[in-house]
């Protein structure tokens, strides 16, 4: 399952392993083969994330 989780973050993580919170609040460490990707929709998204990401849209 994949969290929204801002691309900068996502970015940050891949490059120095730092964990990125996605916006559930879910704590977790992005990897460079896909997981954890906001941009990669195929997959399942988590939810509680997608509600939230809704929310942030005008
Ligand atoms: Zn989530």
């Amino acid at each position: 399952m994949n969290h929204w989780v801002p691309k900068s973050a996502i970015l940050a993580g891949v490059v120095s392993g730092e964990a990125a919170r996605a916006l559930c609040g879910q704590i977790f460490v992005p990897s460079s083969h896909g997981g954890g990707s906001a941009a990669d929709v195929a997959a399942s998204v988590c939810p509680l994330c997608e509600s939230v990401y809704d929310g942030l849209l005008p």
